[in-house]
């Protein structure tokens, strides 16, 4: 709500932590800063460093901000509303009534809002007829949605936060909770601060941040997570550590589910065999979990972006239900969910298999929600899932598709594939903020969305937490919300549908919603939002962060019900159910052409595309280039060498990565991170290399244990750039030579990392041609060749301020970044610095600051080992009052500690 002229509550656009964001500026027409919300239960107040950094991504570049058509030709053309609405929608109507309602689709996002996925929903699976619309979130928790339907009878997320703070005993399974929910994290350091006793154990095949709260770290081979949990519950029944009361109450499948699990895990010696582990390690997690009743297993991509991906939900869940810790406080089963509203769209419907309002394509549930619609073509069936959609696009069953909020040709698994669907798909219509996504390549309609700021709408939280994302800037152009851009495409596929989606503004969205899921509820299903049904649209404005179930009490108050504490369930007979599960392993088999496990996810500091973390400056200084974390004895094994570009490869395709040397990598693993698309980077994009597996149950794609083979990139050359913005213009990132170009923004500089075979014929001509400033301006090029020895530098300036660098090399060692961006603000270069332009370093070097550790405060890794063993700094918030290092959004505090713990041990050796 706006709680005066400059200060409005929202909630973060990035991850399902679902922060509250204070928006604020002094003055009407100053600067919006942001700051956590202390009155917003999921953060009270904290926020990560991409939280703390939304201010700077206000103005976003190639903002999409005008209705645009593509013509025959391939040329775009800006159009006004109701010429674009109107090709969509004659686009979407001829198709379906040529080919029948099965031949469009929709792909939404996590990104949406709860009132854009409903009316989405609504559109397709009510009155299009067709189940045809699903999400992005199917990449993210649709194995954990397939799980817990699977065990309780509806898709409930039965932990929060706060369960997490009290429980005793929190296991993080294929989780890196540090960077990929760092509020969670921070909130785990805090109680574990405050009741040291609390025990955590991560299982990960590598060891990631998340480990510097671990009491016991387990780097478990990949594909083998449902091993090592059926062990355990086979250890809980040896031990006589099964809750009978509550299994004979409440649970059926009990008997078989343990002697599969017996069957499927055998002895402890063969579990440490197949898992990699030391015997002792997994005895001490097994005492551990039989012996806490407070128990919560946290699981997240790790386990559900597998082709197995809900058979290892269900093992979690089988642990949980067995021994009755469930319903109670700090106990349960918890899937984190990647986007900020994967969960609003479970619960709208916005995934092809489910109806709206947590409902099935059962009969009784389809007739319900068709008359609550009043559908005139309600669909029968479920449509195709992600993977499948693209399939059907490519081979011609789906031949109009509108993309919302999402880029598909980046982030779904097998990118070429992708990629020929979206070519072959005769209408691709997206509605976006951002112009210049790889998916935007490929559409013919291109509608403008608001985005973050401007958007108003509802959010749900990993925790089932509803939230108001508000809006508090104006939509620049003609952008529009997505709700009114589909109520205004429905209303114009068939008239006669206007009336049901006719609605004047979000509130009245959500009205409808919350109504839909009381409706004929009376208990039978778990989403029940009776309670918010009838909010006006004050009220709707002044909304309060709010926990579902929410069911109207007798005076008209909101009542929450505690959901499973009475150990009933949503399946016909109230019952939950284990599910026996074996180890299936991963989906792509190690041979002797592809020897290494490759897994993917995200860095600390960047989100999805980065289309909004990757033009603020700050967010880029702590991992700014697509780089593949390789074991050293791997690297030895493959003749890879840190800095140096490497080739990983598979039948899908192949990328390129500047090679990190890392000893917390399991051997034979390798981590590239999944940021990188067209926009930033030539040939990085990490899924031109995963194979579209999926899961059997809930068609989640295999992300993180593909086979790959890898090798050096024998690179002739290595190339550095740094470009001023504004006073130069440098091509385009495709323009740039080599066949590894990296594109990272700084401030008021970009620096390029380039690296190739092939090389122009003469790099001074290259630069003074593609570098130049205009022609107006004065110019003066310092120049140095050794055509011999591989090695030129070139620098542009303009009336004496240096504009460009390029250097090239046949070495892959970089010179030193912060010494030639210090240049750029030397007005003019003195002789000095010519010199030292020509040398290539300076003739005083400064100081190194290294990596970036701490993006808030811009410190760097040399900085903090100097302060570690000059002040003997033994823990982090000494390293913070010594260096401002981890006192913002405290981010960086577990590589601080690693830091830390990692000098302390050499330093004593
Ligand atoms: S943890 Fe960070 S990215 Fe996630 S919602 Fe909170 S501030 Fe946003």
């Amino acid at each position: 709500m706006r709680d005066s002229m400059d200060s409005v509550r929202t909630t973060c656009p990035y991850c399902g932590v679902g922060c509250g964001v204070l928006a604020e500026r002094q003055a009407p027409d100053g600067e919006w800063s942001v700051r956590g919300d202390p009155d917003h239960p999921a953060n009270l107040g904290r926020l990560c460093s991409k939280g703390a950094a939304l201010a700077e991504t206000l103005d976003l570049p190639q903002r999409l901000i005008e209705p645009t058509l593509r013509g025959a030709d391939g040329t775009l053309e800006t159009t006004d509303w109701e010429s674009a609405l109107e090709r969509v929608a004659t686009g979407f109507r001829e198709t379906i009534a040529e080919h029948g309602p099965d031949s469009v689709a929709f792909y939404v996002s996590g990104q949406l809002l709860t009132e854009d996925y409903y009316l989405a929903n609504k559109l397709m699976k009510g009155y299009i007829g067709a189940a045809n619309i699903d999400t992005n979130s199917r990449l993210c928790m649709s194995s954990a949605v397939a799980a817990y339907k699977r065990a309780f009878g509806s898709d409930t997320v039965p932990v929060s936060y706060r369960d997490l703070e009290q429980a005793d005993l929190v296991v993080l399974i294929g989780s890196n909770t540090a960077w990929a929910h760092p509020v969670v994290f921070q909130r785990l350091i805090a109680a574990k601060e405050a009741r040291p006793e609390m025990r955590f154990v991560v299982i990960d095949p590598r060891r990631t941040a998340t480990c510097d709260i671990a009491d016991l770290h387990l780097p478990i081979a990949p594909g083998t997570d449902i091993l090592l949990l059926n062990g355990l519950l086979a250890h809980l029944a040896d031990r006589g550590r099964i809750d009978r009361s509550f299994v004979e109450a409440h649970v059926e499948g009990f008997d078989a589910t343990v002697e599969a699990a017996r069957h499927d895990s055998q002895d402890i010696e063969n579990i440490a065999q197949r898992c990699g582990l030391p015997v002792d390690d997994i005895q001490r997690f097994y005492d551990w979990f039989t012996a806490t009743e407070r128990s919560v297993s946290l699981w997240s991509q790790g386990l559900n972006q597998s082709a197995s991906g809900t058979d290892k939900g269900n093992a979690v869940i089988n642990l949980h239900l067995a021994t009755g810790r469930i319903g109670k406080p700090g106990m349960g089963p918890f899937s984190i969910t990647g986007q900020p509203n994967a969960m609003g769209g479970r619960e709208v419907g916005g995934l092809a298999n489910q109806l709206a309002a947590h409902q099935d394509f059962t009969p009784a549930d389809i007739d319900r929600v068709g008359r609550f619609w009043q559908a005139p073509n309600m669909a029968t069936e479920p449509g195709l899932k992600a993977v499948d959609l693209f399939e059907a696009m490519r081979d011609g069953r789906i031949k109009a598709v509108w993309i919302m909020a999402t880029n598909p040709a980046f982030s779904l698994p097998d990118s070429t594939t992708v990629r020929e669907a979206l070519d072959a798909c005769p209408l691709v219509v997206l509605s976006e903020c951002h112009g210049g996504t790889d998916t935007a390549g490929f559409a013919d309609v291109l509608l403008p969305a608001n985005t973050w700021g401007e958007r108003d709408g509802t959010v749900t939280n990993s925790e089932r937490c509803i939230s108001r994302q508000r809006a508090f800037l104006d939509a620049p152009g003609q952008a529009r919300p997505d709700w009114w851009i589909v109520s205004q495409v429905a209303r114009r596929i068939d008239p006669s549908w206007a009336t049901a989606f006719d609605f004047p503004d979000s509130a009245s969205v959500f009205r409808e919603y919350a109504r839909q899921t009381a409706f004929e509820n009376a208990g039978s299903r778990d989403l029940d939002l009776a309670g918010l049904a009838e909010l006006s649209r004050d009220d709707y404005q002044a909304l309060a962060p709010t926990r579902w179930p929410v069911q109207a009490g007798r005076d008209g108050e909101r009542e929450t019900i505690d959901l499973f504490a009475d150990g009933r369930f949503f399946t016909d007979d109230r019952r939950a159910r284990m599910i026996p599960v074996d180890n299936r392993g991963a989906a792509s088999a190690l041979t002797p052409a592809f020897p290494l496990r490759l897994n993917t996810g995200r860095l600390r500091d960047q989100w999805h595309g980065m289309t909004r973390t990757g033009p603020v400056p700050r967010l880029n200084t702590h991992r700014g280039e697509p780089t593949v974390s390789v074991h050293p004895f791997d690297a030895a094994r493959y003749r890879l060498r840190g800095g140096q570009i490497a080739r990983i490869g598979n039948a899908q395709g192949e990328i390129l990565a500047r090679v990190s040397l890392d000893d917390e990598q399991r051997r034979g693993s390798l981590f590239v991170p999944m940021h990188w698309s067209h926009l930033t980077a030539s040939r990085s994009g990490v899924n031109n290399v995963i194979a579209s597996d999926t899961d059997p149950v809930s068609g989640q794609p295999e992300f993180k244990t593909q086979a790959v083979w890898a090798e050096p990139y024998a690179a002739h050359w290595y190339g550095w750039a740094l470009v001023c913005e504004g006073a130069t213009r440098p091509p385009a990132l495709a323009g740039w030579p080599g066949d590894y170009r990296v594109v990272i923004q700084g401030a008021g500089l970009q620096r390029l990392e380039l690296a190739g075979i092939d090389a122009p014929a003469d790099w001074i001509a290259w630069a003074q041609t593609e570098l130049a400033p205009p022609a107006d301006t004065a110019r003066q090029w310092i120049e140095f060749a050794d055509p011999k020895g591989g090695q030129y530098r070139v620098a542009c300036l303009a009336e004496g301020r240096l504009q460009s660098v390029l250097f090239v090399s046949r070495r892959s060692r970089r010179p030193d970044i912060g010494w030639l961006t210090d240049l750029f603000s030397h007005a003019p270069l003195s002789d000095q610095d010519q010199a030292d332009l020509l040398a290539g370093k300076p003739a005083t070097p400064g100081e190194d600051r290294g990596p970036i550790v701490c993006a808030c405060f811009d410190v760097g890794q040399n900085t903090l080992i100097d302060a570690i063993d000059t002040q003997q700094i033994t823990d982090a918030r000494q390293l913070g009052e010594c260096t401002q290092a981890g006192t913002n959004c405290g981010s960086c505090i577990p590589e601080l500690k690693q830091l830390i713990a990692r000098r302390l041990t050499e330093t004593s050796n």
